[in-house]
């Protein structure tokens, strides 16, 4: 069985073709200028890349230049699209209606286009992928919504809700969603898997340290917190984002730069965090670079970052009155090494100890504590397609 995986940006488009049976990739690609002009990149798992300049006004066209690679370019995969058995798309924010991934009705369909006010950059993007898929595909073909906030719909009101006038609660849903919630439900799942036994996995902490960062705490298999909030500014800082800060600077510095709050918006998200702060870049490998060329901005970044994960983490401890296992992923979370030592050195008073060998690898599933260390402390690289892909196959098997 085939399930095509869906993830729709405004002029963008990622996807994956992933065999069922052994959950390998068949291909996988990506259409970018959408609206602009229009470009796709297509990889078939033999190695075959299949590029093309193709008009793509709306994401109607891109899907079938996906069509066409994944049917007839030197790069497909299969004979006919009546090989896919379901879509799953990505879905950003699915509030506090979905818990859970869903069939997408016109009423489903409806509801992501009403959320839009909560995540108002990703949920139209996703109602334009489903409606052009679903136009490009045919309705026989079953598509599902995964839900980047499923996941965390097990947090409880003493965790979820701002110590804001309720009103705004009840009002427009102002509270904590969270997201990643697919990486980190794909990592703890895989986690808890690995361990085996039940009663060393009650409680977990998965680091998904990307571009995006956020850290979220396990009880028994469900979100008990994590650190993104009503949207994927909160937590610790990122790539290009502050994570929390005082919420008067933002007034402050509005009021002394003539900010509206849109460029306060951008601000925060675009322009802070790791780049923010160095100056040099928004990716961690440059900025390590400058770092070890002696840019003193550069080394106070790769600082601040890793202290404030610290925090989390030991928060989170607190949160759960201890902690069994610890699971780091995202393209920092697999790669970067020193920043794992680092995290794990500010726990050795739980008695967690990690073997710099093992934890020396790279970008692989390993298990990098000691076999004596009161902690079980791992790296498993995220992999949201499949987890998609997983959930789709689920949802049409019922
Ligand atoms: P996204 O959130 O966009 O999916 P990724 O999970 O790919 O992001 O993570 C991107 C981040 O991972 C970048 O900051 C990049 O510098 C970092 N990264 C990737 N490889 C390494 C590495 N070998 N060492 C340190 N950081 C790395």
């Amino acid at each position: 069985m085939k399930i095509f995986v869906v993830n729709a940006g405004s002029s963008s488009l990622k996807y994956q073709l992933i065999d069922m049976e052994n959950g390998s990739v068949l291909a996988k690609g990506l259409c970018e200028r959408i609206g602009v002009t229009g470009t796709i990149t297509h990889k078939a798992n033999n190695g075959t890349v299949y590029t093309a300049d193709t008009d793509m006004p709306t994401h109607l066209e891109a899907f079938e230049a996906v069509i066409y690679a994944l049917t007839k370019s030197e790069a497909k995969v299969i004979d006919s699209f009546d090989e896919i058995s379901a879509i799953g798309h990505r879905v950003v924010q699915g509030g506090s209606i979905y818990d859970k991934s869903c069939l997408i009705t016109d009423e489903v369909l409806k509801d992501i286009e009403d959320l839009s006010e909560l995540a108002p950059l990703h949920n139209p993007a996703n109602v334009l992928g489903i409606k052009a898929c679903i136009k490009a595909f045919g309705k026989d073909v079953p598509q599902v919504a995964v839900f980047d906030t499923s996941f965390h719909q097990t947090m409880q009101p003493k965790v979820y809700v701002y110590p804001l006038p309720y009103e705004y609660f009840e009002k427009y849903g102002v509270r904590k969603y969270g997201a990643h919630g697919t990486s980190h439900k794909y990592v703890s799942e895989r986690l808890i898997d690995i361990i085996g036994d039940k009663s060393k996995s009650e409680k977990i902490i998965t680091c998904h340290l990307g571009n995006g960062c956020s850290i979220t705490a396990i009880k028994d298999g469900k979100c008990f917190d994590t650190s993104m909030g009503f949207t994927p500014l909160d937590g610790f800082m990122m790539g290009t984002r502050t994570g929390t800060l005082d919420p008067s600077v933002l007034t402050y510095i509005a009021a002394k730069e003539n900010l509206s709050p849109e460029d306060i918006n951008s601000i925060c998200n675009k322009k802070s965090g790791i780049l923010g702060v160095s100056g040099v870049s928004n990716d961690n490998r440059d900025v390590h670079s400058a770092a070890q060329a002696g840019n003193e901005r550069a080394s106070l970044a790769i600082d601040m970052q890793r202290y404030q994960i610290i925090k989390f983490v030991g928060s989170y401890i607190a949160a759960m009155n201890g902690v069994n296992a610890i699971a780091f992923t995202g393209g920092i979370g697999e790669n970067d090494s020193a920043l794992r030592a680092e995290v794990c050195e500010s726990l050795t008073y739980l008695g967690l100890k990690i073997d710099p060998t093992k934890n020396a690898e790279r970008g692989k599933e390993i298990k990098i504590s000691t076999d004596d260390s009161a902690v079980d402390v791992y790296v498993i690289p995220t992999n949201e397609e499949l987890a998609i892909a997983r959930d789709t196959l689920a949802i049409i098997s019922k």
